[in-house]
């Protein structure tokens, strides 16, 4: 039954991850620059639009230089 002196605790913080980007969001390849968009999907591959990188294909590699999906570095924005 403590009371807080300040009178407030602390606000929650709001969500600044709300939008579940970062599963979802597009990845580079860091050799050639080449970018994945799951929006786009990769009709090199023939992979469907909407498909997020986590779901891609074991093989599926780089469209451009052929690197492997460990090569790739998710894009923040
Ligand atoms: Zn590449």
């Amino acid at each position: 039954m403590a009371i807080d002196a300040t009178g407030r605790c602390s606000a929650p913080a709001r969500s600044a991850d709300a939008d579940g980007r970062a599963t979802a969001g597009r990845f580079e390849c860091k050799v050639c620059w080449s970018v994945y968009d799951p929006a786009a999907g990769d009709p090199v591959w023939q992979i469907a639009p909407g498909t997020p990188f986590s779901q891609l294909p074991p093989h599926w590699t780089c469209p451009n230089c052929a690197t492997e999906q460990s090569g790739f570095l998710p894009l923040d924005d």
